[in-house]
């Protein structure tokens, strides 16, 4: 009964959360004179730590462990997880412990694994070829225990894709164009499945910024079978994942001193880099509205600053 008591706090405790998000049109001397109207869905200002489409992923994943009476939340990722950040301040949110397997040795330690145990994560180092398996390694450390709840790397997964969904529900107004930055797909998926319910006339983008990004494309439709297969910019991952080009951060640089909105080079830096890219190409027609969603992730940042260069 106490048990049972706990568990509803907690989940009052959750759907007290409300999110801001506003839509807030920007320009730039280029975009105005190609009659391009873009808004950015400022998901980056949902939460400082629990940012951007993260928090949108782990939603319906912590509800579901709470109904499953888990209170042990064990996930995966990298040294610079934005995913793993905020997972690490959900769970001292809405109390629940917090475990993630991350990839790499110990002396891979950041500022964002710091803050991950701030906020009382716990880490566990494996090595690449570890890593690999997951499944694996959630059994080796958690068979048998009642109280631990899986989340894939990346908040992947359907429950993840409803919570993004939900970005297309707040909408104020109709975009022709809709762009996010892709990892796993699954925030793609969310958008992409919500405008096919809505039968809305939006075409959905996704860039992806990993190379070889054609399998988001796989990604999404592991999700949701049915789709009509998003459309992929493959062209913008400039070298891979967290990779950078002076030319991406110049441009990052220009963006937010343009703009007086902070991005980042790993996800918004290449999708802004993609819109401002087809715009110039003259891929949109005049008076098109884009929705750009900056999904956040500002710490990357602590990894990336001695890259930029200011003359
Ligand atoms: C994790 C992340 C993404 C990738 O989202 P997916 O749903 O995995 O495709 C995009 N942008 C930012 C800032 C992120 O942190």
């Amino acid at each position: 009964m106490k048990q049972f008591s706990l568990t509803l706090f907690s989940f009052n405790v959750m759907l007290s959360f409300k999110i801001h998000s506003p839509e807030t049109e920007i320009t730039l001397p280029l975009w105005e004179k190609k009659h391009i109207k873009v808004t950015l869905k400022r998901d980056d200002l949902i939460h400082p730590f629990i940012s951007g489409n993260k928090w949108r992923k782990l939603k319906y994943n912590l509800q579901e462990a709470l109904q499953l009476q888990k209170n042990h939340i064990v996930t995966f990722g990298g040294a610079w997880s934005n995913h793993l950040l905020a997972t690490a301040c959900a769970g001292a949110t809405f109390r629940f412990k917090t475990t993630a397997f991350v990839r790499g040795d110990e002396q891979a330690n950041t500022p964002v694994l710091t803050m991950c145990q701030l906020f009382g994560m716990q880490l566990i180092y494996v090595d690449r070829d570890s890593y690999r398996d997951k499944e694996q390694l959630y059994r080796m450390y958690f068979d048998q225990d009642p109280t631990t709840f899986y989340i894939h790397e990346g908040g992947y997964g359907l429950l993840g894709a409803k919570g993004c969904a939900e970005l297309v529900d707040e909408l104020q107004q109709d975009y022709q164009h809709i762009f996010t930055a892709c990892g796993t797909g699954t925030t793609l998926a969310g958008i992409a499945n919500a405008i096919d319910k809505k039968d809305l006339f939006t075409q959905v983008h996704g860039v992806p910024v990993l190379k070889n990004g054609g399998f988001i494309n796989d990604e999404v439709a592991q999700l949701y079978p049915h789709l009509p297969p998003p459309i992929l910019h493959l062209e913008y991952h400039f070298g891979g994942y967290a990779k950078t080009t002076p030319d991406l951060l110049a441009f990052t640089q220009h963006f937010i001193a343009s703009t007086g909105i902070m991005i980042e080079p790993t996800y918004t830096g290449k999708l802004l880099y993609a819109v401002d890219d087809l715009i110039r190409k003259d891929y949109f027609t005049p008076a098109d509205q884009l929705l750009v969603v900056h999904t956040g992730g500002l710490t990357g940042l602590l990894g990336m600053y001695q890259r930029f260069v200011f003359n």
